[in-house]
């Protein structure tokens, strides 16, 4: 799955995620995220999307994939008002592409959202901030009227929606499912794996 992503340290999301803060982070705890290889996609990702050339340059690469469906953010997130304007010109531009962003930034996208709509072919995924909990009543209640959909986590596999938190792989490997790209999915709730004494 095609997925932009930034280094969880310069984004800050993890200082800033409960989920970071308790070392329940998916991304800091899965190994291929150290490859040098990996580090360096990631930190060119950053540079990219701090320069100039970031929308030109990062709309032409998705285009060449010829794909359906795009992912912002398995690893890190937004940082500023302008990193989200920034994506969401690329997502504009490729309006023939559904996009999925993760984001656990409530702060800035509910500064962003008061002189901005999300558009159709996007769907924002904003997280729960703590692990094991479901999304706050208050937080459905803002975000829903702007057409953002959540996602929070659980340490029962009975109470997930999503298969892949399940499995016994490591990672999340979405294979043919594409519940997290829509928008009359409201909630997804990942399994917290191997967690369940720690937190519960
Ligand atoms: S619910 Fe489906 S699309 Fe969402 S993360 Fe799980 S497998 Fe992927």
């Amino acid at each position: 799955m095609p997925t932009f992503d930034l280094p969880i340290d310069k984004t800050g999301c993890v200082d800033r995620c409960l989920y970071g803060q308790s070392k329940k982070c998916t991304v800091t705890k899965n190994p291929n995220e150290r490859y040098p290889s990996r580090k360096a996609l990631v930190l060119r990702n950053w540079e990219l999307i701090n320069s100039k050339k970031f929308e030109s340059e990062i709309t032409a690469q998705i285009r060449k994939k010829r794909i359906n469906d795009f992912r912002w953010f398995s690893s890190g997130d937004f940082f500023s008002l302008e990193s989200i304007d920034k994506v969401i010109k690329v997502c504009k531009n490729l309006s023939r592409i559904r996009h999925w962003i993760a984001t656990s930034r409530d702060d800035l996208l509910k500064e962003w959202l008061k002189d901005n709509s999300i558009p159709e072919n996007v769907n924002i995924r904003l997280s729960a901030p703590v692990p094991n909990m479901e999304i706050p009543q208050f937080m459905i209640d803002e975000f829903s009227p702007f057409g953002v959909t959540f996602s929070e986590t659980t340490t029962d596999p009975h109470k997930a929606n999503c298969h892949a938190s399940i499995s016994t792989e490591k990672g999340i490997n979405c294979g043919d499912c594409d519940l997290c790209w829509k928008k009359d999915h409201k909630i997804t709730k990942y399994y917290l794996k191997g967690v369940k004494n720690e937190i519960s």
